[in-house]
């Protein structure tokens, strides 16, 4: 177990993940194919020809279509549990709105236990690895919850539904909070924690559009701060959970949008691009680590780099129509795995 989180020290896993089609889609308009254990894929376009008609891809994983949230959690438990020991993990989910972001992390809305994301499974497993040592360490757990709309920092926590813009804290001090003045819930069971998210997650902007009527516009930031005291000898240790469901990656036709909707998607697209520029230089081990150039990756830099551990799940659609965007993804998810 050791090794296995030391090898994931400073760099970025990408796992895979394809929804499986929607009751009212055609499974023959497959794109996406998952062609065995070694995070292989195959992404093919029918009516394409020669080079463009399949590209492969590797990640580090590949979720087919019948992976349950059981099975995708498993996988990622060495990481969440290593919080407690005082790493800090960042976790998100890249891709087009409907391709299974928050399904990923949150799960559908009313989830029962089994339908769990990754949020509530890693609260519950954080509570209960803190309960079972209990006798040695004393944890406290906090959670924050704020969303990044149009480069602005809310609240999503606050009392009254906040519209509060909250700034940044220069986080030079290891484990600082990077925002500081968005409200911390202290929390000790995953019930709370359940109330808590939903609230919150009810607190998020939301916009029409065609492919999915309450898709979100903006990054949403669950943060678990962990702080644990040991009963002996009194050192105190910090760990910090990223868990981001970030907005969706597609691509917006700007010649038809225009006003809100034309400036959500350039602040999208910017920092979107500006978290591929950072693990990317991450990857390359570039002395120089852009984080500045956005709200998000100013949020998120204390858990991005160094001594961090960070996991990316790239979300797509299995059908053909999603052919482009989910070409897109990929690409983008090739360039910061660093291969
Ligand atoms: P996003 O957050 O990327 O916009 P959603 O998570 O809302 O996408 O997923 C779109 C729809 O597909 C939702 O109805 C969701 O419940 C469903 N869905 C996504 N992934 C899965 C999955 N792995 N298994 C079952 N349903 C899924
Ligand atoms: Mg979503």
């Amino acid at each position: 177990l050791f090794n296995e989180i030391q090898e994931l020290k400073g760099n970025i896993r990408v796992y895979c993940r394809i929804r499986p089609f929607r009751p009212w889609e055609d499974e023959k308009s497959t794109s996406v194919e998952y062609i065995g254990e070694n995070g292989e894929l195959v992404l093919s376009n029918p009516t394409k020809k020669g080079k463009e008609a399949g590209k492969n891809f590797t990640f580090n994983k590949v979720f087919g279509p019948t992976a349950t949230q059981d099975m995708v959690f498993n996988d990622i438990r060495p990481l969440i549990r290593s919080v407690l020991d005082g790493y800090n993990v960042c976790i998100f989910a890249y891709g087009q709105t409907g391709s299974g972001k928050t399904h990923t992390m949150m799960g559908p809305e009313n989830a029962t236990e089994k339908e769990w994301g990754v949020n509530y499974r890693a609260l519950n497993d954080l509570f209960n690895i803190s309960h079972d040592r209990r006798d040695t360490i004393k944890y406290e757990l906090g959670v924050q919850m704020v969303e990044i709309y149009n480069e602005q920092i809310r609240d999503l926590l606050g009392t009254g539904g906040s519209q509060k813009k909250l700034g940044i804290q220069n986080t030079t001090q290891p484990n600082g909070l990077a925002v500081p003045d968005a409200t911390m819930c202290p929390v000790d069971s995953t019930s709370h924690v359940i109330e808590l998210m939903q609230t919150g997650h009810n607190n998020r902007s939301m916009s029409a559009t065609a492919l999915n009527e309450r898709s979100s516009r903006s990054h949403s930031v669950v943060t678990i701060h962990v702080q644990g005291q040991d009963l002996k000898t009194g050192n105190t240790l910090r760990g910090a959970l990223h868990l981001v469901d970030l907005a969706g990656s597609e691509r917006v036709d700007r010649s038809a949008v225009t006003g809100d909707r034309l400036k959500e998607a350039q602040h999208i697209n910017k920092s979107l691009a500006a978290l591929g520029d950072v693990i990317f230089s991450l990857s390359q081990k570039n002395a120089h680590v852009p984080y500045r150039n956005s709200k998000l990756t100013q949020v998120l830099q204390t858990s991005l780099g160094g001594h961090a551990k960070t996991l990316m799940f790239v979300q797509v659609n299995p059908d053909v129509s999603s052919y482009t965007e989910t070409l897109s993804t990929l690409k983008f998810a090739e360039r910061v795995s660093g291969v």
